[in-house]
């Protein structure tokens, strides 16, 4: 299957291998694999990726949202902090979503982890 976030590769060589355990290499990647996960439904792996300081107790996935593109628009990294902008295309009830998001990333012990966003 291709992979959800637009990626060339399909979903096995692309998202896949950090949903599968393997450290994303970069906030990009974990960016993407989020999205992904959001796609997917895969709840567990956004906890997984969020940083604790501003992690959730629980994420709560509305079925009605269907993902539906991604656009990255940046990535700019400074050792082990980084910010991705994207917009995230989405519908529910017919009705199409976008949302455009500015996300700060920090490594630890060789892991990304999201942080926070800003919504422009
Ligand atoms: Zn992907």
């Amino acid at each position: 299957m291709p992979c959800p976030c637009g990626g060339r590769e399909t979903y096995a060589f692309c998202c896949g291998r950090w949903h599968a355990g393997t450290p994303a290499p970069d906030a990009e990647a974990l960016m993407r694999s989020r999205y992904t996960a959001y796609a997917l439904a895969l709840s567990d792996y956004l906890l997984a990726t969020w940083h604790a300081i501003t992690r959730p107790a629980a994420v709560r996935l509305d079925p009605d949202v269907k993902w539906l593109g991604l656009d990255v628009r940046r990535h700019v990294a400074d050792g082990d902090r980084a910010v991705v902008e994207f917009v995230a295309r989405s519908k529910q009830g017919g009705r199409a979503h976008r949302m455009h998001e500015i996300s700060r990333f920090v490594r630890e012990s060789d892991r990304w982890y999201y942080v926070d966003g800003e919504i422009r």
